[in-house]
């Protein structure tokens, strides 16, 4: 089992994006910067949607624009081509194109059909400029909020599609938290055995408390990278009963515990979360936040 792993915080996009609570770009900033403070190798820090659509992105340019300076690595979300051209105008370090392995989901995330977005997506991958590293997420890797289950070979499919576009890593989304730790170490090795070099990342929503064990089992399974936000805030607009994403400092305090590197400091990460519950005016999912750390002497 891998000693390490990377950790992206992406509370500022996919944590914020489904709140009533529309944070200021300025506040935006001061998030992204406690994530940069903490330790984190990458953050998501944007998408660059449709306004209409998603009102809480709207500011995405001004979000890019006003990026501390930092070692940090800043990752754009897009859904389609327009948004890939606006993240990687922006100068952001890495765009992350979504498509989704299911088609109804897709019609209702990205207005078209999977097949459609996996053309754009080699369409981008072609075009992007060379400083812009392009990712790839492919969201409902474990099931469908419309069609339900999704095959290992349909997904297998759109893994084989997407790792043919060259990406430098891809992306397994468990968007609406259906996924358990038996799913995980399948899919992921299902990946790992078709393609050994591609670097592999999971994205985990904590909807049925499985969240916390899939990203052991994704670590078991070889992932490379875990995503995940301060507070476990986060969820899908357009996936009904979405919930949060795992809460970074509940990922920190396994993984410290466990002697798993992230480079990321799970003291700032408990300030970080505790700051966004003030910030969304709620009660987050958080758990470390509330119980704290342990041993206590370590922390004192
Ligand atoms: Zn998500």
């Amino acid at each position: 089992m891998s000693t390490s792993v990377e950790i992206i915080e992406v509370s500022p996009r996919d944590g914020i994006q489904n709140e009533d609570t529309l944070l200021s770009t300025e506040a935006k900033l001061a998030l992204i910067e406690r994530a940069v403070a903490a330790g984190a190798a990458r953050i998501e820090v944007t998408s660059f949607v449709n306004p209409k659509r998603v009102p809480q992105m709207a500011d995405a340019d001004a979000v890019a624009a006003g990026l501390p300076e930092a070692e940090t690595r800043y990752i754009g979300l897009a859904l389609n081509k327009k948004g890939f051209e606006r993240c990687c105008a922006a100068g952001l370090d890495e765009a992350n194109y979504v498509v989704v392995a299911s088609d109804t989901f897709c019609q209702r995330n990205q207005g078209m059909k999977t097949e459609d977005s996996l053309r754009i997506f080699t369409e981008c991958v072609a075009v992007a400029p060379e400083k812009t590293d392009v990712g790839v997420t492919i969201a409902a890797s474990f099931g469908c909020p419309f069609e339900g289950e999704v095959s290992l070979s349909r997904l297998m499919d759109v893994v084989e599609r997407c790792a043919e576009a060259g990406p430098h890593e891809i992306a397994l989304a468990d968007t609406i938290g259906v996924a358990t730790p038996r799913d995980i170490a399948e899919r992921v090795g299902a990946v790992r055995a078709a393609f050994p070099d591609m670097p592999i990342r999971l994205h985990l929503h904590n909807t049925r408390n499985t969240g916390i064990a899939n990203a052991w089992a994704g670590i078991e399974a070889g992932v490379t990278a875990l995503d995940s936000s301060f507070g476990g805030v986060g969820g899908c607009p357009f996936a009904p009963r979405a919930t949060g994403n795992i809460a970074t400092e509940d990922l920190l305090y396994m993984l410290d515990r466990a002697g798993v590197q992230t480079g990321m400091s799970l003291d700032a990460s408990i300030e970080a979360a505790q700051w966004l519950e003030q910030q969304l005016g709620k009660t987050v999912p958080g758990m470390v936040m509330k119980a704290g750390v342990f041993p206590q002497a370590a922390n004192a």
